[in-house]
């Protein structure tokens, strides 16, 4: 298993090699377009020469400075200008002869000054927690093609309301979460099998992404291998457990896919607590998906954790028939 801080080191090594890449296509690219064009490098070569004159003069107490300055800014209008007509005869623009980068906002650095570019935060969560699946996922099961059709309209004696009327109801808060997102909200999605909540979960995901927040999403599974990899290393590394946790608490958005029984260890528990009072404390917010109600729950940990944990988070139950089922037989 790579370390956090070889992780790390690799991708800065991406960047690196995606700038060198990136710097010799341009190269290449002006080199065939001066090539065809001489005047464009022409006119290059006098906008660099303009702005070290006027720098001269104006450092020689020759002229007005103000009057220089405004000559040299006009001088190089008109270049520009000329180099745009140039340009757009090719059907181009003046982008062409300029570094593109995959991340505008770092430059491909991975930072902006000191602090660690959105880019980067998210191809570390990504290479830490593989999270290729969910980025597939994602394409289909968005709030755009939630499909309500497959809930049932009738009223259920118990709820008051029917399966359709409730998922709505789901639909809109989870949208109106991703809208405040970061108000201190966490939501605990709950219901049987087969009725939306990981499609509910993944629809949060995606407008969060789109939004650019940080969003880490693990199947309660692959959080508690990782969680008892960590513990077994511990003694190895202590300083690597560490970076991982700091994973686990620095996405705005952490969420827990599909948390049933089947976790419940003593030390899953606790661990499980220990992440949510964490991001608690450091106001992040949690969403957790669960196949267990509140009756389920409060059975499976004791009562002290659970009444605090449900006091931090706003249930969403689903309920109706799995339609996972009616999709299968509507194909
Ligand atoms: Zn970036």
């Amino acid at each position: 298993m790579a370390t956090r801080t070889q992780i790390f080191r690799e991708i800065l090594r991406e960047y690196d090699s995606l700038r060198t890449k990136k710097a010799a296509e341009l190269r290449e690219r002006r080199a065939v377009l001066f090539e065809r064009m001489p005047r464009l490098a022409e006119i290059e070569q006098e906008m660099a020469l303009l702005g070290t004159k006027t720098a001269r003069l104006v450092l020689q107490g020759e002229g007005d400075a103000l009057a220089l300055l405004g000559s040299l800014k006009e001088g190089q209008k008109a270049l520009e200008a000329e180099r745009r007509a140039l340009l757009s005869t090719n059907h181009l623009t003046p982008e062409f002869l300029e570094m593109e980068f995959a991340c505008p906002k770092c430059r491909d650095t991975g930072y902006i000054g000191t602090e660690q570019c959105i880019c980067l935060k998210r191809k570390l969560m990504d290479r830490l927690y593989d999270q290729s699946n969910v980025r597939d996922m994602i394409q289909v099961e968005n709030f755009d093609n939630f499909n309500f059709s497959l809930y049932s309209t009738e009223k259920t004696k118990e709820e008051g309301i029917s399966p359709k009327a409730n998922a709505k109801k789901l639909y809109r808060r989870a949208l109106a979460f991703v809208e405040d997102f970061g108000n201190g909200a966490n939501l605990l999605i709950y219901g049987g099998t087969g009725l939306g909540k990981t499609f509910l979960c993944n629809c949060i995901a995606k407008d969060l992404l789109e939004k650019g927040n940080t969003v880490l999403y693990l199947t309660a599974g692959q959080l508690f291998r990782k969680l008892e990899e960590q513990r077994f290393h511990r003694d190895d590394d202590e300083e690597e457990a560490k970076e991982w946790d700091q994973e686990l608490l620095e996405a705005e958005l952490l969420i827990i896919d599909d948390l049933g029984t089947e976790f419940s260890t003593i030390f899953t528990a606790s661990e499980l607590f220990r992440i949510i009072n964490d991001r608690k404390l450091a106001k992040k917010a949690v969403v957790i998906s669960t196949n267990l109600g509140p009756t389920e729950l409060m059975n499976l940990y004791s009562d002290r954790i659970t009444s605090r944990f449900f006091g931090e988070f706003e249930q969403m139950k689903f309920f109706g028939e799995d339609i996972r089922i009616i999709k299968k037989y509507q194909r």
